[in-house]
């Protein structure tokens, strides 16, 4: 078997400049479980991480965490260092925003996932979260994505918003290259003609990556829709696609949120929202890879 044929076991979807080692789905069909405390991507069930877009002060993220843990995510997300597109939007709180999560955690148990921006941050960041996120604007960003790898953290890697299927499992592919085997990928949506909704949420690259690789791939439908009116449905549909989980935005409060209000579940509309989710889960567990 040549290295182009084992890097594309489809035998199509890529062109030979695609080299993938790490990512690619094994001959014996064996997938990857990446555990972060007691939840397990790709195991079982669907694994939920859920909070505010940006960590906020004054008691707003500990009541965040407290609403999603008491209706059963698995992880709680918030980020401290974020992305944004002005420079004069909130940037996030920094160090005492991780002080923040790490409070959080110690309270509700749950596992923190946030976002690193910058590879001189990583250590910070890594000594308070258990689950290092790559933002969507990161995921080419190499050495972010080689030094991320090296910290001994499982990374969560969400999709660009322009690029491809192959040249987001490249990306992975960075990280691992490091050392790093517990590797999650992250549908958020990508950039299309359609303005009626944030981003247009692929949920075509879930199923392919069933196929493509052994990492488990969850979906943000937060940042795909940018409107919570439509996060549940989107959320549903893509547990039906197979994901291995969900990123979603909740926060106490969404019309007073620091980033992302629109967004942003109420802590009861994300309550019922797992509810139709996990039914969507049960009735469609067992079933097979496709094109397996
Ligand atoms: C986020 O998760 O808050 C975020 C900034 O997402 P993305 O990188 O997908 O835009
Ligand atoms: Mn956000």
């Amino acid at each position: 078997m040549t290295a182009d044929s084992r890097s594309d076991p489809a035998g199509t979807l890529f062109s030979p400049d695609v080299k993938l080692r790490h990512t690619v789905r094994r001959e014996n069909g064996e997938r990857t479980l990446v555990r972060v405390g007691d939840a397990v991507f790709g195991g079982d069930r669907p694994v939920v991480a859920a909070g505010p877009c940006s960590v906020e002060e004054g008691g707003s993220l500990l009541r965040t965490a407290r609403a999603v843990a008491a209706s059963g995510a698995d992880l709680l997300r918030g980020g401290a260092f974020k992305p944004r597109t002005s420079p004069y939007d909130f940037q996030g709180l920094g160090e005492s925003g991780l002080e923040l999560l790490a409070e959080a955690r110690a309270e509700t148990g749950l596992p923190v996932v946030t976002e690193v921006l910058d590879p001189r941050d990583i250590d910070q960041v890594a000594a308070v979260a258990d689950m290092l996120q790559i933002g969507s604007r990161s995921v080419q960003n190499f050495p972010l994505l080689r030094e991320a790898g090296a910290v001994g953290k499982p990374v969560l890697l969400k999709r660009g918003m322009m690029t491809t299927v192959g040249e987001w499992l490249s990306a992975a592919e960075y990280v691992m290259e490091s050392g790093c085997r517990d590797v999650v990928l992250c549908e958020r949506g990508i950039r299309t003609f359609e303005s009626l909704t944030r981003n247009t949420l692929d949920l075509g690259s879930v199923v392919v990556l069933r196929r493509l690789t052994h990492l488990p791939v969850i979906v943000d439908p937060s940042h795909a829709a940018g409107d919570a009116a439509l996060v549940p449905d989107l959320a549903c549909a893509a547990i039906a696609a197979g994901a291995a989980g969900l990123l979603v935005e909740v926060h106490e409060n969404p019309a007073a949120a620091l980033s992302d209000g629109r967004q942003s579940l109420t802590p009861d509309a994300f309550a019922e929202m797992l509810d139709r989710c996990r039914a969507v889960a049960s009735a469609l567990s067992g079933r097979p890879v496709p094109g397996a």
